[in-house]
This record gives structure tokens, sequence and C-alpha cells, in this order.
């Protein structure tokens, strides 16, 4: 019998913390969630993935209600978008969705949730609100915050972050993005359709680093043929406060220098993890810059602490989160060894047309000196996406040596949740024939997945072999029509 106050703690309560809070109460630990903020659900709910789809989708609307005409609709005199009422139906939605995460929800499950800063006093105490609590496992799940460059200039001018972003007053009538990852690319997009004149500043030459740069480049295309601006292989010199507006000063491949204004400069340059503050060296924790250092089964150097979500530094999504938050439970719960396994990891980046991803794409295959052959379909001719007015984009299907799946990328409408056939597929070993021979009702996007599996069989069962083999059999007499 343990004769620590709870079975198990943890700090943070986020996706990661909430998953494993409510599976450790309800297998019948006495648990303890722990978060600095007055309120549970972490960034997804206040800061990310909430606030920005729904704030993607009225900007979609907004572009729809732009655009009718596209449609064969009448044009509309559209007036500008208020930025107030965008922001009051996102704080809705989360109001909503925070019903799910309210310690209420958590006390009828019988975990204890608290609030305050929890600080590691050693491996099994930490102190909170002056009171000193122990704990046979811990779990630290205390996310990540946006990452903010040492920049002349940068800390003495008002900027915003994925924090504030979702809660301003008005819609700025321009805004500077520094940064072209998928946080970045997303805003850039909703506040160019919105109506802002929207600059990302990025310092490599392209954007989306982790995707496919012929996928990236796609998107990177489609927001700049909406109005985006792009400055690729562009250094950021300096910012400064003008009162109203704000300046920043950039250096441009070609080694001159320019100046650029805007009314709000949004920092999306990446995420550090929320370590400081924790009194990780009262207990023996270790972590670099990047994250906690953690095994396969996601014990820190302290065998009974836990690492999940983004404090481990490797994919930072909220289904990752989830995921880690399993993968903890069993292993400090449960006690059976289970180790975190990313192979058939999938993520999607919210743009219009979504580019969405499982498994391995080209740039991670190069990376690990793999051979593989790419096969491919286009959008343009999905039938249901030409009759929604989108042709834009395509799918790859990746194979190995031995023709099996390493991983799919999808750009196109819809892409996440195209992408769900091939989650089950390829988590349980679906064979493609299997893909292949499936049938997908008329005419859905979903068709792409099938089509691209038959573009890797077809080569196979019209071949010159087979056709010689059936002519032989059965007679066959050839071609009945052909172009001169
Ligand atoms: C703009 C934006 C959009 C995003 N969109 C998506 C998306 O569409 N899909 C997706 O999968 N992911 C998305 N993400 C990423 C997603 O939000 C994170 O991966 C996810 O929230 C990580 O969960 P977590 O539990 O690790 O951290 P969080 O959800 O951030 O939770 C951490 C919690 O720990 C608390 N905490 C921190 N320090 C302490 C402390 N010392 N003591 C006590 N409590 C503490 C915090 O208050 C917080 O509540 C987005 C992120 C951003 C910023």
């Amino acid at each position: 019998m343990s004769n620590h106050d709870y079975d198990i703690g943890i700090i943070g309560g986020g996706s990661a913390g909430l998953t494993i809070a409510a599976g450790a109460a309800q297998f019948g630990a006495k648990t303890l969630l722990i978060d600095k903020e007055d309120k549970l659900g972490g960034d997804c709910l206040h800061y990310g993935c909430v606030p920005s789809k729904t704030l993607i989708k009225t900007a979609h609307v907004y572009h729809l209600m732009k655009n009718a005409s596209q449609f064969g609709l009448p044009r509309h005199e559209i007036t500008p978008v208020d930025f107030r009422a965008v922001s009051n139906r996102i704080k809705s939605v989360i109001a909503t969705i925070q019903k799910h995460d309210s310690v209420e929800r958590f006390c009828g499950l019988g975990a204890k949730v608290e609030f305050g800063n929890a600080v590691f006093k050693n491996e099994h105490t930490i102190s909170l609100n002056g009171k000193d609590i122990t704990a046979r496992s811990w779990v630290i799940a205390t996310g990540s915050s946006p990452a903010i460059p040492t920049v002349d200039g940068l800390e003495q001018t008002p900027f915003i972050t994925n924090r504030e972003v979702f809660y301003l007053d008005s819609l700025p009538k321009s805004m500077i993005v520094l940064g072209a990852g998928p946080i970045s690319t997303e805003m850039a997009q909703a506040f160019c359709r919105l109506g802002s004149e929207v600059t990302v500043i990025q310092r490599s030459g392209r954007i989306l680093g982790k995707e496919d740069r012929d996928m990236a480049d796609a998107v990177m295309q489609n927001l700049a043929s909406e109005g985006v601006k792009y400055y690729l292989n562009t250094a950021l010199l300096s910012v400064k406060d003008l009162g109203s507006m704000r300046e920043i000063t950039v250096k441009l491949k070609d080694g001159t220098t320019e100046i650029i204004r805007a009314e709000a400069i949004l920092v999306a340059l990446g995420r550090e993890p929320n370590l400081k503050g924790l009194g990780l060296e009262n207990a023996g924790v270790e972590y670099d810059g990047k994250g906690l250092k953690l095994d396969s089964r996601l014990r820190t150097s302290q065998k009974h602490i836990y690492g999940a979500g983004d404090v481990t530094g490797t994919y930072q999504f909220t289904h990752a989160a989830g995921y880690e938050g399993g993968v903890v439970l069993t292993n400090a719960i449960l006690h059976l060894p289970r180790k975190a396994d990313y192979t058939f990891f999938p993520w999607c980046t919210y743009t219009d047309p979504e580019l969405a991803n499982i498994g391995m794409n080209e740039t991670a295959a190069r990376e690990a000196g793999l051979n593989y052959t790419v096969w491919t379909e286009e959008f343009k001719m999905n039938d249901r996406g030409l009759t929604e007015g989108e042709g834009l984009g395509r799918i790859k299907l990746m194979l190995d040596r031995k023709e099996k799946p390493l991983g799919v990328q999808i750009l196109g409408l819809h892409a996440g949740e195209l992408i769900g056939e091939w989650v089950a597929a390829l988590n349980g070993g679906v064979k493609l024939s299997a893909l292949a021979g499936a049938v997908h009702p008329y005419p859905t996007l979903a068709e792409i997945n099938k089509r691209v599996v038959g573009n890797y069989f077809s080569g196979k069962i019209f071949s010159d072999k087979v056709k010689k083999t059936l002519k032989f059999f059965f007679s066959l007499r050839g071609r009945a029509c052909g172009i001169e």
C-alpha cells in the first residue's frame, strides 16, 4: 500500500492531463489534477485548436460570400468584418466545449482538481498553494508556449501570439505574420480572408517545413492567389513601435533591407515547452530546450514521473497529447509496459484546402535513406471536388521497396477527414488490394483514396504480359479504335 496522498498527480489540465486524469480516476486510482490557470482545457480549448478552427470556419464562410458569383449566385455588397462578433462566436464555442472539461465533470469521475502553480520539492512531493502534496506517480503535462525570438525592439513593441489573436477588439487592417509553420499559415489565410492585408516573413525559402515541398508550395501559391504576401529567405532585423502601427526591418535574400509596416504583428515562430518554474531539478527530472527527456514508455529520468503532450517536444498536437496520455495510463496505472509508437501518426494543417499526412512523407523517407515509390491522383479528376468548386490538390501514396505503404499525404478539400480511411487501413494492416476492391459512394471526395490505389494496381493489371495471356486464352483481338 502506498502512503502517498495520491496514486497519481497530473500537472497540467490540457489535452494530455485531462485524458490521463479521466482515465486514471475511472480505473479507480486516487487522482489529482492541477492547473495553474483557473479553468481546465489548456491551449487547445482556449488558445489553439478550438478557437483557430472556429475562426477558420468564419473566414471560410466570408470567403464564400465574397465569391458567391463563382457558384452562379448574385453578387452582394459585403460589409466589413466586425471582429468582436467573430470573437464572440469563438467564445461561445469554447464555452460549450468547456462543459466537457469542467471541474464538476472531473469530480464526478472521481478526480480532485486543484488550481495553482505546482513546484516539485523532491521526486514524490510538490508544493501547491503553500501545501505539500505527495503522489506515487506524477505526470508533467504542462504544454508549450509561443517561442519569442530575441530581435532588436521586439520587447518594446506590442505584438500578439496565439493567446491574443482570437480575442482582438477589431480586425487589424494589416498584419505581419512572423513564421510560416502550420499555425502561421492557418492564421495568414484566415485573416487575409477576413480582410486584413497579410504579410508573412519566413527565414527559409519555403513554408510548412515538415511537409513535402510540392504540397507546401501548392498551399503557398493558393494563399498568395488569395492575397497573402510572402517574404521568403528573409531575416527579421528589427522591430519598432510607431504608436498605432508597427514597423519591421527585414533583410532580403539579395542582401538589401526593406521596411514593412502593419497594424499588428503575430509571432508564430514555433513553441517552447513549459518547464520553467516546475522545480524539476529538485525532483531529478532531466530536460533540454526541446522538452522532457523521455524513454519510449514516456518515463522521465525518474521512472515514476512521466511526460505527455507538448512538453515531450515530439508531435505537438492534441491527438498526440491524447495518445501519449493513453500510453502513460497503461504504464503508470495498469503497470503494463507500453511504448509510444508514432509510425502511422497523422496530422493536418487546416488551410483551405487542408493538408493532411499519415506516416512518412517524401521528406521523411529521404532523410531515413529509404527507397520508395510515389503514386498520385489529382483532385481535378475527382467529380465531387469539381461539384464543390474545389479542384485543387492531390493525394500521394508512398510505398516502400516491398510495396508496403510508408505513408499518405492529401492536399484537398476535407483532407483531414479523408486521411481517416488511411488511419484505419495503415494501423489495421489492410491490404492495398482490399482498398482497391472496396466500394465508395459516388460522388465523394473519398473516392480519391481508392483511385490512388487503383493507379498503383492498374500498371500491373493492364500490363502487356496480362494482355498477351488473355489474348492467348480468350482469343482477344485488340484495339477497336485508335487515334491516327
Ligand atoms: C493556434 C494553435 C492551433 C492549434 N491547432 C491544433 C489543431 O488543429 N489540432 C491539433 O491537434 N493541435 C493543434 N494545436 C496544438 C495543441 O493545442 C497542443 O498540441 C495541445 O494543446 C497540447 O496539449 P498539452 O496537454 O500538452 O498542453 P495544453 O493543452 O497547453 O495544456 C497544458 C496545461 O498545463 C497548464 N500548466 C502549465 N504550466 C503549469 C504549471 N507550472 N503548473 C500547473 N499547470 C500548468 C496550462 O495552464 C495548461 O492548461 C494548436 C496550437 C495552437 C497554438
